[in-house]
């Protein structure tokens, strides 16, 4: 059997063992620390825009306390992009409130501006203004964000971005990340960098991310004793990770340009396959890290997403649809949604296809081969 290739897996630069070891040797062997303070200086100076930034236990660490600090309380609705991970969506049920989930756009996949309107008239008509509106930045893919600032402006809604899946994407030459009221990071082991798992939430409000730190290590008082008036969490990063991200951030663009690499190598081969579409930058306004690369394999050809993701996975060769719909999940049934289903195309046909950024040229072209295989062998049977 030949090696496992993965979709996205850890790619160490060299220099996290050096952090991680000076944590161990000072003893900061703690959910705070320097590599803690370094790793917050770090990606505050790569995001720019005069960011504040707290690191976290998790990405969905940072959602919860977004939404809490923006005053999201039982019975409050959220608006959430519906194409995405469950972990945009489940910090609005932690919080006991209400999601209404709103359509991608197939521009970018992402949120629908259109839709987004539409959602916030509708629950105002209903009664209840939105309390903020989770955007997502699918596959790295800038969402739409001139014109859902807008929308979001015009009704003064806050936004929160969840940019777990594209630090070192822009939007008009602007950091994702920095767009929102409020903006998440993930650093999980699957992301284009990784501390093991991780977080941070982003903000140009810096009494919020004082409030977050707060939050996020128990809530405690100013007094000698434990003395809490707050409901606390425990979400702060460790030391040990943050020297992971630490060395990470310093590979940061190097691992974007590898990940924009494999894109262009698949582009190559497929931008000629009429069955296959990619995940496109629709103008010089929008720059993905191509966290993941992308494909839409249109099932007239006689060849499915499905088809494709069963011989890799037989050649030992990880594959993944693209994200179901919240709204299509169970968890989520009763949810509202708005939309006319172009997220439900998106997943009936995407496909995720191989991307790390330790990924060999040799790891592409034996993908590239089992997929031209499908394709001839169901030109030869017709
Ligand atoms: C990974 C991810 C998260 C959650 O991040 P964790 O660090 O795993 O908690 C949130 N949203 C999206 C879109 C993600 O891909």
């Amino acid at each position: 059997m030949n090696n496992k290739i993965w979709l996205s897996s850890p790619h160490m630069g060299g220099t996290e063992e050096k952090y991680v070891k000076e944590a161990f040797d000072t003893n900061w062997v703690a959910p705070l620390g320097p590599n803690v303070d370094g790793f917050e200086k770090d990606l505050e100076s790569f995001l720019g825009n005069d960011v504040h930034v707290a690191a976290l236990s998790s990405g969905t660490a940072a959602l919860h306390l977004a939404l809490i600090i923006l005053g999201v309380k039982a019975s409050d609705e959220v608006i959430c992009q519906s194409m995405t991970f469950s972990a945009s969506a489940n910090p609005i049920a932690y919080q006991g409130a209400t999601p209404v989930f709103v359509d991608s756009e197939e521009r970018t996949w992402n949120m629908s501006p259109e839709y987004l309107e539409a959602a916030i008239q509708d629950r105002i008509r209903k009664g209840k203004k939105p309390k903020a509106i989770i955007v997502v930045h699918l596959y790295g893919m800038p969402a739409e964000m001139d014109t859902i600032m807008e929308v979001a402006d015009k009704y003064e809604i806050p936004v929160v971005e969840d940019a777990a899946e594209a630090l070192g994407s822009s939007y008009k030459g602007r950091p994702l990340g920095t767009f929102g009221a409020m903006s998440i990071l993930s650093f999980n082991g699957n992301k284009i960098i990784t501390t093991s798992g991780g977080g941070a939430l982003v903000s140009p409000n810096e009494e919020w991310i004082k409030k977050a730190r707060f939050l996020a290590t128990q809530a405690r008082d100013n007094a000698p004793h434990y003395q809490h008036s707050h409901i606390g969490y425990n979400y702060r990063m460790s030391n040990i990770c943050a020297g992971i991200g630490r060395g990470q951030m310093e590979v940061l663009q190097e691992r974007v340009q590898q990940r924009r690499n494999n894109f262009e190598s698949y582009k190559a081969v497929f931008g000629a396959n009429e069955a296959i579409s990619f995940h496109e930058e629709v103008s010089a306004d929008f720059y993905s890290n191509r966290w993941l690369s992308t494909v839409l394999v249109n099932e007239d050809s006689g060849i499915s997403r499905e088809d494709i993701r069963l011989a890799l996975e037989k050649q030992n060769i990880e594959s993944r649809p693209l994200w179901k719909p919240m709204h299509l999940q169970p968890v989520f049934e009763d949810a509202p949604f708005y939309g006319d289903g172009a997220s439900e195309r998106l997943f009936k046909d995407g496909l995720c296809l191989p991307s790390g950024s330790n990924l060999l040229q040799t790891e592409i072209e034996r993908v590239i081969k089992i997929i031209n295989t499908c394709f001839s062998n169901v030109s030869q049977t017709t």
